[in-house]
């Protein structure tokens, strides 16, 4: 590796070991000193930096306010499978394509971006929660907004619930679409009072979430709901600065055999310009083209811009921050750290090092954080209500257990990558997680506790709670 890095032979490099009475071979592991020694003989400048320093600028470049200007909403639409996230995304695709004089056509690239009154709004292009929280997982937030979709004929199933969870963990505003009141089973009202038991509280129920009844078939109230979106925005008071280096997030990246690796990025600050050198994960590449949503080759991506790149050399994975960097020799620095990080990480879990619920207690009692974040799956509602209640009980004015979300059904990977994300403890009463939850929540150091006796799991989450609680004085 040190001759690589130095661009010599490797034999060459053994061979001055061998002049100075060492036998090394390649594979073997030498002191910083030692390299630098050599280094310096075979007429190289060694810089010695910290792993901290690879990654430095990167992702923290602090703008100043005056550099900032408002960017445009992007938005998620999330809810019950069925409920019509598909037909609401499709339908307002459909019912505002931004003009183009090209008059390109409609690409599917996991994003797209329409205007309204002037105003651009980004649509992400994959429904439901579970893309949001695995981005979520990686590091990246890339929704302002989510339209949470109930079909008023249904009203609010559980996978409403886990959206709803999953914004509020997010932290991301939610606008209510009621969908499919042109059916004759429509009870609109019905879905505003069964929002109110999930604490969204929309406006004629005397909150402030906005709501707008719609039908994604009919096209009904389209119009609308982008108003309520563009005035969500407005509330929010979205900037970015774009006379900066980009900085942004993959949305979705596969390999494309005409093209090469493709990733769709939506660019979060800053410009994109084509001939940009960027880091995406793990991946590197030069810009060679950017390709938008209606197949239009552009110069340049400005913030809320969602773009194909060509040119990387390989897959990023969708979640994985991207951020431009100054030349090529940087761009390899920072990727082969952290290909070289993710295979120490691998190797680490493979010797058995995970979490546990004791070791996430005691990080939890180092941060001082006084709440018990839990994410508990059970088998029917009954039990989830009665764990809950259960589990209220516990709290002292000190310590309390913090219910990230709740609900029947077996352990998913979202609910792995919510735990992961609100560094929560996960929980499953008579079920169990499938084998891509099982597999996320390994690689991700979280410790699955089963139980089937709702007192065993009460008595855990409260002796792993009085770790928590400061010791008497
Ligand atoms: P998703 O699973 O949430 O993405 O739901 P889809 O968009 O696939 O819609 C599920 C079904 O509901 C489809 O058969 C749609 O045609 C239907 N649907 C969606 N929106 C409406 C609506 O506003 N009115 C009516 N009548 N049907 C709708």
């Amino acid at each position: 590796e040190l001759a690589q890095r130095m661009s010599e032979r490797a034999v060459d490099v053994v061979k001055y070991f061998m002049k100075q009475g060492q036998i090394i071979k390649p594979g073997d592991v030498i002191d910083a000193d030692t390299a630098e020694l050599i280094a310096a003989e075979f007429g190289h400048t060694v810089r010695r930096v910290a792993e901290s320093d690879i990654e430095e600028g990167l992702f923290d470049v602090a703008d100043r306010e005056e550099d900032l200007r408002p960017r445009s909403p992007v938005v998620t639409i999330m809810g019950h499978v069925d409920h019509g996230k598909t037909s609401l995304l499709d339908a307002i695709r459909n019912a505002n394509v931004v003009s183009s004089e090209s008059g390109g056509i409609t690409q599917h690239i996991g994003a797209y971006q329409i205007e309204k009154d002037g105003q651009k709004i980004t649509f992400i292009d994959t429904p439901g929660h579970a893309a949001f929280t695995a981005m979520r997982a990686r590091g990246a937030q890339a929704t302002d907004i989510a339209i949470l979709v109930v079909a008023a004929d249904d009203s609010v199933m559980p996978q409403t619930v886990e959206s709803i969870n999953h914004a509020k963990a997010a932290g991301v505003p939610i606008i209510v679409a009621i969908n499919k009141i042109d059916k004759p089973a429509a009870d609109p009202q019905k879905v505003r009072s069964e929002l109110l038991r999930h604490e969204v509280f929309v406006e004629s129920m005397g909150g402030e979430v906005l709501d707008v009844e719609v039908s994604a078939t009919k096209g009904t109230n389209l119009d609308k709901l982008l108003e309520a979106v563009l005035l969500q925005a407005e509330l929010l008071d979205l900037k970015a600065n774009p006379n900066r280096t980009a900085e942004g997030v993959v949305i979705e990246a596969k390999l494309d055999k005409g093209r090469g690796p493709v990733a769709t990025v939506l660019v979060q600050t800053g410009t994109l310009l084509v001939g940009d050198i960027l880091v995406a994960g793990s991946e590197w590449g030069r810009v060679r083209a950017l390709v938008n949503d209606r197949g239009e080759h552009l110069d340049l991506a400005l913030p809320a811009t969602p773009v194909e790149i060509l040119g990387l050399q390989g897959t990023p994975q969708a979640g994985d921050r991207f951020a431009v960097v100054n030349n090529e020799a940087k761009a390899r620095e920072i990727t082969e750290y952290r290909q070289r990080k993710a295979r120490d990480k691998a190797a680490a879990r493979h010797a058995g090092q995970r979490g546990s619920l004791e070791h996430m207690m005691s990080q939890l009692q180092s941060s001082g954080l006084k709440e018990f974040p839990l994410v508990i799956k059970a088998d029917v509602q009954g039990s989830v209500e009665a764990i809950v209640n259960a589990l209220a009980e516990l709290g002292t004015d000190e310590v309390r257990a913090r219910i990230v979300h709740a609900g029947a059904g077996g352990i998913t990977e979202t609910d792995v990558s919510l735990a992961e994300t609100s560094g929560a403890a996960m929980i499953g009463f008579n079920v169990r997680a499938n084998p891509q939850a099982r597999q996320a929540a390994e690689q991700a150091g979280i410790d699955i506790r089963y139980y089937n006796i709702i007192y065993t799991l009460v008595d855990d989450v409260k002796a792993a709670m009085s770790g928590l609680l400061s010791p008497e004085r």
